[in-house]
């Protein structure tokens, strides 16, 4: 009984043993394979750790060059936090403005000294004794809740542009008064010519009426040219109203007709607006459209027609005169709205020059375009008065 047991347990001994050392091997082999494991992402570990160490270097990098660049910026920049608050400037920007503005709120910062000119791009910047110009951009970082400001220094470009502005202003008055001086030469000296004949002792009665008709047509056509002159360079426009541009153009077809039908010319009226309003002072505007007519007119030859056209485009009201007439050469072209330049003989060449003046006074444009030989169109653009904001009620 007693061997019998004995050689059970020594059975089951070696198979536990058996079983144990299968599991060793199997831990061993487990442990070998962790052992690799462990190994490769040591590996891993080690590449992954040079390549951030590297990323790490070239962000540096790229940091010192960005600030170095931040700082050398002709413009200057500043950063501005969510608040509103400026975090941060470059220096170009504490040259440019005079002070650093760590801290402050930019908003009351441009409130307070910087105003838009007349072009809206540019504005003037004003504070402690420093005075000058500049295009601002303002640009919201969306991912980072901030906004970076860009000063551009224009000063220099504004103060060479008004420099020039005033040098043409200059050249512009020294060319009106020789051309004033030329235009009023001939009918003084005429005028002139024909009192000198009255004075004439031994005169009939017939030869004097005919001497003082001839001075008084020329002193008439002196007062005529002082009279446009004046319109030229008075510059501003009388006093404006919504009025309709149906009956302006009517009012300058009725005067330009009555002079012009009569030697065979034809003016029609292509009217495509129902009652459309302009700000304008009703005589002035059909003056100038009367100017253009005429001009029209005498381009043309009997027989041919001058067209007024009336239509909207763009929200504009555009008058186009259209006639078929001698054309103008390109050259000469640039040179129409030249106060005294004319080629007309009798002409005063300042038509087009009041035109021009009195529609850009209204902050409407005038334009032409012309084929010699075939004809030209003169075109009016001007803002067209809405109804909703014709308060004043007139017109
Ligand atoms: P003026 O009529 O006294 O000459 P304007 O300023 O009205 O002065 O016109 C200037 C010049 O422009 C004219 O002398 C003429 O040469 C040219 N011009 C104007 N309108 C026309 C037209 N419709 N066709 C051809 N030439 C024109
Ligand atoms: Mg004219």
């Amino acid at each position: 009984m007693a061997s019998e047991d004995q050689q059970i347990n020594s059975k089951e001994l070696e198979e536990a043993f058996a079983l144990f050392t299968e599991a060793s091997h199997q831990l061993s082999n487990a442990y070998a394979v962790l052992q690799q494991d462990v190994a490769s992402l040591t590996e891993q570990l080690a590449v992954a750790n040079g390549n951030l160490k590297q990323q790490y270097e070239e962000k540096a990098v790229l940091s010192r060059r960005l600030s170095l660049l931040l700082d050398r910026l002709p413009a200057g920049v500043l950063e501005v936090s969510e608040l509103g608050l400026i975090v941060r400037c470059n220096e170009r920007a504490l040259d440019l403005l005079g002070r650093s503005l760590d801290g402050l709120n930019w908003d009351e910062f441009f409130y307070r000294h910087f105003t838009v000119t007349s072009e809206t791009t540019i504005y003037e910047f004003n504070a402690e004794a420093i005075k000058k110009y500049f295009t601002i951009e303002q640009v919201k970082i969306s991912e980072e809740a901030v906004s970076v400001v860009l000063l551009h220094d224009v000063s220099s470009a504004v103060e060479m542009r008004e420099i020039l502005a005033r040098n043409e202003r200059l050249v512009a008055m020294g060319q009106m008064a020789a051309g004033l001086a030329h235009q009023l030469r001939t009918p003084m000296a005429a005028a002139l010519l024909y009192v000198g004949h009255l004075q004439r002792e031994q005169l009939l009665e017939a030869d004097r009426i005919k001497f003082a008709a001839k001075a008084t047509e020329r002193l008439k056509r002196l007062e005529v040219l002082v009279q446009n002159m004046l319109l030229f360079v008075r510059g501003q426009p009388q006093e404006v109203s919504s009025v309709s541009i149906g009956e302006v153009v009517q009012d300058a077809l009725a005067e330009v007709r009555s002079i012009f039908e009569p030697s065979g010319l034809q003016i029609d009226l292509q009217n495509n607006l129902v009652d459309t309003k302009v700000l304008a002072n009703f005589k002035e505007l059909s003056g100038a459209i009367g100017n253009l007519l005429e001009n029209a007119c005498q381009a043309s030859k009997p027989g041919q027609h001058v067209i007024c056209k009336l239509e909207l485009n763009a929200g504009q009201v555009e008058i186009s005169i259209i006639d078929s007439g001698v054309g103008i050469p390109k050259a000469t072209l640039e040179r129409l709205f030249e106060p005294f330049f004319t080629t007309r003989k009798g002409g005063t060449g300042l038509g087009l020059a009041i035109v021009r003046n009195l529609i850009s006074s209204y902050g409407g444009e005038v334009s032409v375009t012309s084929t010699p030989n075939f004809g030209s169109v003169f075109k009016i653009c001007l803002p067209r008065v809405l109804e909703a904001t014709n308060v004043s009620g007139q017109g």
